[in-house]
């Protein structure tokens, strides 16, 4: 298998990692062919066993201009090193992301690439500038972008002095998408399907050309799903040009770093930022599936909002959402394994299935009820779990119960087709007087959110 490009290629294949640059300048210099043969393979648990393969490409052999500096030894030298990504993370855990992301230029050279989605992750290409050292960036055109994110790639292109290194879905798998289902077919069946073919199978191709990424995932972007990403990591679902489990590493500089403080960083160093963002967007994706946020809302709330919270991941991080104790990301198939029991409070009111059947059926109830289905190990529960007992403690003798009901093992089924159980965890309200609860729509589940809700409904 050889790396993505050849001298000669510029097409975009399968297996090509797309050169933008060679399209627009015919003279631009072309990265050489590799073969996979070429390096030692790897195995990789926690423990990485790289092959350190010094690469043979001088910076101006690289198509991206600021890049052409690249301090890579002219002579390709082997040697295998073993790194332990896990220990390097706790290490960095606390280090600013311009170290992190200088670590990160520095160990792998020619191999990394920031992967740019045309949002406030531009930080990391300043950051990568600050360096000092040379750096790729790559993004995925899915086709569907807002025309700002494509003015602001160029703007991004001119600023730095860089061609940024498209990727591109496979024509004939979006001609087969779209020509069967349509052009809007995430709205009726999930994004799932459409994202894999513009988003995910791009990025695989992308990755299978490199040994190491740099993303602009953050810990505050989803509380439920990226609340474990470390600040380096073996990349738990994708593949490096090496091959197999533990041929790639994830760098996530940002990790640590809240919003405010990513746009603070913006504004000082007066970066070029997408025009999307003066419109109220926060998260920016493709434009069917992004939306601007109001004062207050998760940025996350602006992605796919017509789905759960939990299937909120295109993809392309999936590895990072927190698993539960049984290694699981929240179905657990049915078993309800023992675990501590969770949102334990006197105010609560634990509702067995004939208790949640009997406040179904009721029309006028004496007060309203808010109630979660939760799985006392669903991580997704856990993470509301202090705001859920702050709210029974707030509404105690307010004329409001506070319930829960363990909605998993034998009772999922009726949940779901019940009490509109999609993930864990789902809020309903019973108001007064009406016998149809209604589901909590959003991912905010702080307390102020949850009392605005029940006031609103109540
Ligand atoms: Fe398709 Fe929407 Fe995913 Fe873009 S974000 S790839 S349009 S489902």
């Amino acid at each position: 298998m050889a790396l993505a490009v050849t001298s000669s290629s510029t097409a975009i294949s399968g297996t090509s990692f797309s050169r933008l640059g060679s399209s627009i300048d015919p003279k631009a210099p072309q990265i050489r062919s590799l073969r996979l043969s070429d390096r030692t393979h790897v195995a990789a648990s926690s423990v990485v066993h790289m092959s350190q393969r010094r690469s043979s490409l001088k910076r101006s052999e690289s198509v991206v201009p600021r890049a052409a500096t690249i301090s890579a030894s002219p002579e390709v030298e082997e040697k295998v090193a073993v790194e332990d990504f896990g220990q390097l993370a706790k290490e960095l855990n606390n280090a600013s992301p311009l170290e992190i992301m200088d670590k990160a230029l520095e160990k792998f050279g020619n191999d990394i690439a920031i992967a740019f989605s045309g949002a406030e992750d531009v930080a990391l290409i300043e950051y990568a500038r600050l360096t000092g050292r040379p750096f790729r960036v790559f993004s995925l055109d899915t086709g569907r972008l807002n025309p700002e994110t494509y003015r602001f790639f160029d703007a991004v292109e001119k600023h730095y002095g860089i061609r940024i290194e498209y990727m591109f879905p496979d024509a004939v798998e979006v001609q087969g998408l779209v020509r069967s289902k349509g052009l809007f077919s995430f709205y009726e069946d999930g994004h799932q399907e459409c994202c894999r073919v513009r988003k995910v199978r791009p990025l695989r191709r992308a990755l299978k050309g490199l040994r190491a990424w740099i993303t602009g995932q953050r810990k505050d972007q989803s509380p439920g799903t990226r609340s474990e990403i470390p600040v380096v990591q073996v990349d738990p679902v994708f593949e490096g040009m090496d091959g197999g489990i533990g041929s790639l590493v994830k760098w996530n500089p940002v990790a640590n770093v809240d919003g405010g403080d990513v746009w603070n960083f913006l504004r000082t160093m007066d970066v070029p930022v997408n025009s999307l963002h003066a419109q109220g967007y926060v998260s920016i994706g493709c434009e069917p599936c992004t939306r601007a946020v109001l004062p207050g809302q998760h940025e996350r709330e602006g992605r796919w909002w017509w789905e759960d919270a939990k299937a909120k991941e295109c993809g392309l991080h999936k590895g990072n959402i927190k698993e539960n104790v049984n290694g699981d990301s929240g179905d657990n198939h049915g078993k309800s394994p023992v675990v501590e029991d969770i949102f334990e409070s006197k105010n609560l009111v634990t509702l067995s299935r004939a208790g949640i059947e009997n406040l179904m059926k009721l029309e006028n109830r004496k007060e309203p009820w808010i109630v979660v289905l939760y799985a006392p190990w669903c991580p997704f529960c856990q993470a509301m779990e202090e705001s859920y007992v702050e709210l029974a403690e707030k509404l105690a003798g307010k004329g409001v119960k506070v319930a829960k009901f363990r909605a998993d093992g034998d009772q999922k089924e009726f949940a779901k087709k019940e009490l509109q159980l999609g993930s864990f965890p789902t809020i309903l309200l019973f108001p007064k007087s009406a016998s149809k609860p209604i589901k909590y729509p959003s991912e905010k589940r702080d307390v102020d959110a949850l009392t605005s809700f029940v006031n609103l409904l109540r």
